[in-house]
């Protein structure tokens, strides 16, 4: 066994006649149903006409990564497709992901650097999809762009959430290459909030991006959610994804301190006499030793490394449990004032 990716490639026959299959509606409800408004008829056509490389440009036109979303979208285009009326859909999310395994295969996905620099400063915080796709935006209009990340790879739940059966890293990685030569430079192992303050963010840059996401398991309270076993899926997920990236087991990399300490002070600590009612909290793996960091103990173990930014004035390093502030523009920040 291993821990690859389960999905196969589709005979090239296939694909094609699947493609072929496009109706290229006049009204394309395929559209509607795609969140990014993929051309997907355009890319249908040209797959269908052997025009792989053009196929990929159209694809990239309204999609910075289509080799994460051909492996994770739910695909809502295909049960928006008119052919599904009285027959299977087009496989339109299998063409996509092919288009573009194909682009890299044949080295049509090459670094698009800005033909000039506007001059201006883009601090990007946060690496998930969101921040990666902003940062190469802005990247490749001119600006200067500095991806910040706390945790020690770049990536977000696309690293750290999502296990390698459904998309294997080097998928990211080799996206990140692409940005890297593009010109966007990347911070690991640097908490905003934290090891920078926000507001030495916004001073040293023009423009400052949050694309923190939002790493908090969603509770399911349902009868049977209080029995043993039942556990969050992102305090597994998250750690084994480290150890199949060859690292050390590590409880809680990832999971925002907010997350961890809510959860943590919003219930009491389990005690033998204490009953078992109500919604349970998120509760350590059974084999996480006694000796192990407590649940609500600060994220300080990540990959510290250089700081965060030379040209940032030295970090106002809080006390190791001090939460994460808002930045200064954020709504609740100005409630607080
Ligand atoms: C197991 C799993 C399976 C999934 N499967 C699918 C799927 O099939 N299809 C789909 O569409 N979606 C799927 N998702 C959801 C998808 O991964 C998320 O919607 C997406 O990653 C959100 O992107 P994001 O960029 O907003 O945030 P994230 O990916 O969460 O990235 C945010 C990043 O910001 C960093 N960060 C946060 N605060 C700070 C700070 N103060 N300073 C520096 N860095 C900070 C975090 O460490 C993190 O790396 C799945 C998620 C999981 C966990
Ligand atoms: S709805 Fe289906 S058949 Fe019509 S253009 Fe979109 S993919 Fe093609």
């Amino acid at each position: 066994m291993d821990w690859k990716e389960v999905y196969e490639a589709q005979e090239k026959g296939v694909l094609k006649s699947q493609a072929g299959r496009c109706m290229d509606c006049g009204v394309p409800f395929c559209h509607q149903g795609c969140p990014l408004g993929n051309l997907i008829p355009e890319w249908n056509d040209l797959v269908w006409r052997d025009k792989g490389e053009e196929a990929m440009e159209r694809l990239h036109a309204t999609n910075n990564f289509p080799e994460f979303t051909g492996r994770l979208c739910p695909a809502p285009c295909e049960a928006s497709c008119v052919l599904g009326i009285n027959q299977p859909a087009v496989t339109i999310k299998q063409v996509e992901v092919s288009i573009v395994d194909q682009a890299f295969e044949n080295g049509w996905v090459n670094p698009l650097p800005p033909a000039r620099l506007t001059g201006k400063t883009v601090a990007v915080v946060g690496s998930g999809p969101a921040g990666l796709a902003v940062a190469q935006q802005l990247t490749r209009v001119g600006h200067t762009v500095a991806v910040y990340e706390r945790d020690d790879k770049i990536g977000g739940l696309l690293r750290y959430g999502i296990p390698d059966f459904k998309m294997e890293k080097e998928q990211v990685d080799r996206r990140l290459e692409q940005m890297k030569a593009e010109g966007t430079r990347f911070r690991t192992g640097v908490a905003v909030g934290t090891d920078v303050t926000w507001e030495q963010l916004r001073r040293r840059y023009d423009a400052v991006v949050v694309a923190t996401g939002a790493t908090v398991p969603r509770d399911l309270p349902i009868p049977g959610r209080e029995l043993e076993g039942v556990h969050f899926a992102m305090d597994y997920l998250v750690p084994a994804n480290r150890v199949v990236a060859g690292r050390r087991w590590r409880t809680r990399s990832t999971l925002p301190e907010s997350t961890l300490s809510s959860s943590a002070a919003a219930t009491p600590a389990r005690t033998a006499s204490a009953p078992r009612t109500g919604t349970r909290p998120p509760r350590s793996p059974p084999w996480r030793s006694a000796s192990s960091r407590p649940l609500s103990a600060p994220a300080t173990s990540h990959g510290r490394r250089s700081p965060p930014c030379s040209k940032l004035p030295a970090p106002t390093r809080k006390a190791a449990n001090a939460p994460t502030s808002p930045p200064p523009w954020s709504s609740s920040a100005r409630t607080a004032n």
